[in-house]
């Protein structure tokens, strides 16, 4: 096993800085391989910090030029300067001014930390630690300052030059062909929120007008050409700020705000303040170029990046331990606005459905950490599912228990008095504490833990004394440091549905007037009077707590539910599980008759005659089977991804056999009008046309094959023409290869398109898939420096496609190593999240296992590893 040596950072060591820097002064003279960047930092001794401690900067591969104390040029012997770092043993006790030359080359920086190029254009990424590979500084959140940046540049090379704040001054640099911008930002900021652009750049612009009359100047940069695919990006944040103002309170403040596309970013966005950089695909849409799920995802990720001004940016974070105070909560937040842009029951099956596939997986394996973690090796390795997604679960579940108007309130007392500081989570609960007079000292208990709790519930009807009772129990499984587990304080919305869903007077004492019982103990039981049948219970509505459970009903008193409850949560839900029971048992080799899938069969049929026209997005979430992965999550060990394949793939056969004539008929009623709209209802009927279209081909392929070549051939937007060439991948031939083919030339020139043709060429569940991937990895649309193709093709192959990545000879582990390792040389930060697709090898079977761990093995191994990938390596082999 492999001895990580790299020094682990913990909580509990956490210290004030010993110095404070008020205010930076920033002079960068881009070049594409010599950047000259001269800091003038206004600093002093922190009160709160120790009297003898020495200066010591952070840098990353910096070069340092020249260093001078209040003005005075500093001797060799007077400081120490490595790449990683600038030391001043004797820094004075009384404020002073340090100014700081460094020379950097952003051509060179394929790591996408700091200042680089992307398709030419100029740009940084601060978030974590990548300030510190721009200049030397005290590189930690809980420092703040004031900038002003003035960049200069060639005119020609880069005539846009953009900083965060407001700008302030602009002109030419007499006798040259360089000119330069001045910006300036008010608020102090961590230096992780520090951002500058310089390019040749298409401008797309709005003005808007905050609650309380401030004028602000919107704009969007993106490349030249491109500017009317960023009119849906500009519409989301518009209504992102209205959203704010009416929901939070929160009002914008600054005169401009500025968003620029890039194509070269290894997240989504960042919220760099006034100036936030987008991965491009988050940004533009057009009919022809983007799905329904593309500008869905799209107005969640500008909301999302523009709600970091309030929670972020003027209410910072502490030290990066509590970074789920800025993401979890930002993540509520903008789960929020899109359920109150689109449907919030279908929205919040979507947020459910990632939380599954992505946090409790990552909850269940040998990455699980707490949604505050207590230690790290490298912090871009926390920037998780648990963090993001588990972190908004609990931001959702104080909201359930303290109800709306608390929720606000608290929210409001946070702002006030958290405003322009660096906070905890502690000081963000004490907020809701203060307000409830609750004591929150339990719930908080939700941060420390890792792992999925388990709640185990069991119900008895007494006809003769018409009471219902709920018997609870929980537990949570062990997970790495943690193998004791404490009960947890979970809110449970529930509820009783009779079998022909006639109203009930059932009333429970427990239970408070949301209909919520706080199970925070490790067994518990409620009982309902007044219940005059046999009812269902309905626990966990709108899924209020990120828990596993289990409920020994019949499949035919779950389906009661679907066809019943008022909670349009739990009705998917229930389909779901009976689902998910038959496939599990499918792929274990357990018996399963086919009255079981018959019945199952014909209860989504008649789902589908009442409900379906109502509600198409939420049809469609109905009748789409639990993913190959989820089946795998559920099974949880000695994992055959082949049965799980042949169990899903027979089920969408029968179901499609007997449900053929709605299906049918949903595709043909549901066809494209040619007048295409993003907005949610349209994209509702899109994706029930489609999902029938799925159910059809798996009945019946020649049918399948012909419906969607039809479709793919007169489709009118990409979401109809994607899936109908998503159905046929499913089909092999010369059919599909054919089309493959056309689609490939017709978008040649459109790179995010070309992302999505390789995502369902990775996907193809079949032998010659690895071949395929290997040889698209020769395409000359993709590049091994590129995150978006990187993941597009390869992240695709090993995180969606079960079979082929889980081949049972091996070879689809030993080929994500092999990229692994080749991907760490230029960008660790990628190659340490290709690796966490090994997450699950542990759950496999003993051949496949024995594999991934060989696989695993021979990356550990290697020498010069980054500490992102060593990090990740072994962690998953502990
Ligand atoms: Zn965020």
């Amino acid at each position: 096993m492999r001895i990580d040596t790299t020094p682990i950072i913990r909580l509990e060591d956490y210290r004030p800085s010993d110095f404070l820097i008020d205010n930076v002064e920033l002079d960068v003279k881009l070049h594409p391989t010599e950047t000259r960047v001269i800091a003038t930092l206004a600093m002093r001794p922190n009160p709160e910090g120790r009297t003898d401690a020495p200066l010591v900067l952070d840098g990353d591969e910096l070069n340092l030029r020249t260093v001078a104390l209040n003005g005075r040029t500093l001797a060799a012997e007077e400081f120490e300067a490595s790449p990683q770092s600038l030391t001043i043993a004797q820094a004075p006790r009384q404020p002073f001014t340090l100014t700081i030359e460094t020379e950097i080359n952003p051509t060179a920086n394929t790591k996408l930390m700091g200042l680089y190029r992307s398709s030419g254009n100029y740009c940084t990424q601060c978030e974590a630690e990548g300030f510190r590979r721009i200049t030397y500084f005290l590189d930690r959140p809980d420092v703040l300052s004031v900038y002003t940046t003035r960049i200069e540049a060639e005119r020609d090379d880069a005539p846009v030059l953009l900083g965060n704040g407001n700008p302030v001054e602009s002109g030419t640099v007499q006798g040259s062909d360089r000119h330069y911008a001045v910006w300036h930002d008010p608020h102090p900021k961590p230096s992780y929120l520090f951002a500058l652009v310089g390019g040749r750049l298409g401008r797309l612009s709005k003005s808007f007008t905050t609650l309380s009359g401030r004028a602000v100047e919107l704009a969007i940069y993106v490349e030249p050409g491109k500017e009317d695919r960023a009119d849906y990006a500009l519409d989301a944040l518009e209504r992102s700020m209205r959203w704010d103002e009416r929901v939070f309170g929160r009002e914008y403040d600054l005169d401009v705000f500025n968003i620029v596309a890039v194509s070269d970013f290894n997240m989504g966005a960042m919220e760099n303040k006034g100036l936030n950089i987008f991965n491009d695909k988050y940004v533009l849409a057009s009919p022809e170029t983007a799905t329904d799920m593309d500008y869905a995802h799209i107005e969640a990720i500008i909301a999302h990046e523009y709600f970091h001004n309030w929670t972020g940016n003027r209410v910072t974070c502490r030290d990066w331990f509590q970074l789920c105070l800025k993401e979890g909560l930002t993540v509520f937040r903008d789960q929020e606005f899109s359920s109150d842009e689109r449907s919030r029951p279908v929205h919040r099956i979507a947020e459910v459905k990632t939380l599954r596939a992505r946090q409790f997986l990552e909850d269940s394996g040998p990455l699980a950490h707490p949604v505050r973690p207590s230690q790290y090796r490298e912090i871009n390795n926390f920037y998780t599912a648990t963090v993001y997604e588990k972190g908004a679960e609990i931001v959702r579940m104080l909201k359930t228990i303290i109800g709306d108007e608390d929720f606000r309130r608290g929210m409001d007392v946070y702002f006030e008095r958290c405003d322009g500081t660096a906070a905890t989570v502690e000081d963000f609960l004490n907020a809701f504490a203060d307000v409830t007079r609750r004591d929150l000292s339990h719930f908080a208990r939700w941060y420390e833990q890792s792992g999925t709790p388990r709640v185990k519930v069991k119900g008895q009807y007494d006809s003769g004394a018409q009471t219902y009772r709920l018997d609870f129990a929980q537990s949570t499984p062990p997970t790495p440091g943690q193998p004791k587990k404490d009960a947890m304080a979970i809110p449970v919305a529930l509820g009783l549905v009779t079998h022909d869903g006639s109203p009930l007077n059932a009333t429970c004492d427990r239970v408070d007037a949301r209909g919520v019982f706080l199970f925070d103990k490790p067994e518990d039981g409620i009982t309902f009077m007044g219940v005059t049948s046999l009812p269902v219970p309905s626990l966990f509505r709108g899924f209020s707590a990120p828990v596993k459970v289990s409920l020994g009903l019949p499949d035919e008193e779950l389906l009661v539910l679907l066809r019943h409850d008022t909670d349009a949560f739990n009705r998917w839900q229930a389909a779901q599980t009976v689902a998910m029971r038959l496939l599990a048992a499918r792929s274990t080799g357990a018996e399963v008759s086919h009255a079981q899938i018959d019945a199952f069969s014909a209860a989504l049929a008649s789902f589908m005659e009442s409900d379906a026209q109502k509600d198409p997005a939420f049809a469609a979430l109905v009748i789409t089977l639990p993913s190959e992965a989820d089946i795998a999550q559920e099974i949880g060990q000695n994992v055959n991804p082949d049965a799980i394949h042949r169990a899903r793939t027979e089920m969408r056969r029968r179901i499609g056999l007997s449900c053929a004539n709605h299906l049918r008929r949903f595709h043909e009623s549901l066809a494209d009008t040619g007048r295409y709209s993003p907005d949610a209802t349209s994209a509702g009927r899109r994706s029930l046309r489609n999902a029938s279209l799925d159910l059809l081909a798996a009945a019946d392929p020649s049918e399948g094959e012909s419906l969607a070549v039809r479709q793919l051939e007169s489709a009118s937007n990409m979401t109809d023409r994607l899936a109908s060439l998503s159905v046929l991948t499913t089909l092999p031939g010369a059919v599909r290869e054919e089309a493959l083919a056309r689609f490939g030339e017709r978008y040649r020139n459109e790179p995010l398109v070309l992302d999505k043709w390789f995502t369902l060429q990775a996907a193809i569940p079949e032998d010659g898939t690895l071949e395929r991937v290997k040889g698209l990895m020769q395409h000359p649309a993709f590049s091994i420096a590129n995150p978006n193709r990187v993941r597009a093709l390869i992240g695709s192959f090993a995180m969606l496609n079960q079979v082929q990545f889980n081949r049972e000879d091996g070879a689809g582990y030993r080929f994500l190593a092999s990229v692994v390792l080749r991907t760490d040389e230029l960008n660790p930060q990628l190659a340490a999240r290709l690796l966490t697709a090994f997450s699950t090898w542990r759950m496999m079977e003993s051949t496949r296992r024995s594999h991934a761990e060989e696989a695993l093995r021979s990356i550990a191994q290697k020498p010069n590893l980054s500490r992102d990938v060593g990090d990740i390596v072994s962690r998953s082999l502990e």
